[in-house]
């Protein structure tokens, strides 16, 4: 049965769960805030909003009713986030000592974002070592996950040689910038083209007193908003420790899904070498061949750094 405006129940609940996790939101009636749906089992006009939404964002007759066809783009799209999220537990950790290990790093958590990263070793020590800066400038540091699953599906948008698979590469919690400029603890500003400078908000003792010009937000994309507060340059901190940004998708500017903003993801580039380094090395300091073999990424291991695999 198709859920719509006036469904309610257990479905409708399990549906404003799903487009929470998928990061559909639409504005509140009363401000500015980009705020989760409240999970009350209620199809009330603000559900019907994210789903019109999640429906334009997916090339899907935007109707606001959940039937089949919805429900599968839906299911697809959460399954897919899921696996890119969720960082799997002790189990593929090891113990060889020929390899590199995965260590489980805390973050500061913050709306719906983890408590947790799990990264390489090694990266693991540098992280720590950002995250306790940033705790002695009054800041914090979020959690969409680090480390990917190696079954994780390939899709659109995602790459196939993402820095996730090897343990490299974390990703700060998405709503904790982009929202409220305000409020949020990270304040994101474009630059160069399709970078973005991410600022965590600190306090008054430990950080600068900054007027941020060019702020862009999940809903207003222009770079027309200004913030001010103390905050401490987050992207000249994680860079000191080897970190590196990466590119907003081109579609972000052009009203494509937030998905696109990647201002949350910071990738560790030290000791990699440009026009040297494969893709298939750095996935055997971490797993063995036979791990890897039969796993999607395995087929991408002769990518060479700063060539083919950034
Ligand atoms: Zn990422």
């Amino acid at each position: 049965m198709a859920l719509k405006l006036g469904s309610k129940g257990e479905a409708v609940r399990a549906l404003q769960q799903m487009l929470n996790f998928i990061g559909t939101r639409v504005r509140a009636e009363d401000g500015d805030d980009y705020r989760p749906l409240t999970l009350d089992g209620d199809f009330g006009p603000r559900t019907q909003a994210a789903v019109i939404e999640f429906q334009m964002q997916h090339g899907l007759l935007a109707d606001g009713i959940v039937g089949p066809i919805t429900m599968r783009a839906l299911e697809e799209e959460y399954r897919t986030l899921a696996l890119d999220l969720v960082s799997p537990g002790a189990d593929s950790l090891t113990g060889d000592p020929e390899r590199l290990t995965f260590e489980r790093c805390p973050a500061d958590p913050w709306g719906e974002g983890y408590s947790v990263v799990w990264l390489r070793s090694d990266v693991a020590e540098r992280y720590r070592a950002v995250l306790e800066a940033v705790h002695a400038a009054g800041g914090i540091l979020t959690s969409s996950g680090g480390r990917r699953d190696l079954r994780a599906p390939v899709t659109t948008g995602r790459s196939a040689t993402s820095f996730h698979y090897t343990g490299r590469a974390l990703d700060l919690f998405l709503y904790s910038g982009m929202v409220n400029p305000a409020k949020d603890p990270y304040v994101v500003v474009r630059e160069n083209g399709l970078y973005h400078r991410v600022y965590a908000r600190c306090d008054e003792f430990h950080a600068e007193v900054r007027e941020l010009e060019s702020v862009v937000t999940y809903r207003n994309r222009g770079a027309t908003l200004r913030a001010s507060g103390f905050f401490l340059d987050l992207t000249a901190l994680f860079e000191r420790h080897g970190f590196r940004r990466i590119a907003a998708r081109p579609t972000f500017y052009t009203g494509g899904s937030e998905l696109g903003a990647e201002w949350w993801h910071f990738q560790d580039e030290t000791g990699l070498v440009r026009g040297k380094s494969t893709f298939g090395d750095e996935l055997l300091k971490v797993y063995s061949r036979e791990t890897l073999e039969p796993t999607p990424p395995w087929r991408y291991r002769t990518y060479v750094f700063g060539v083919n695999w950034n």
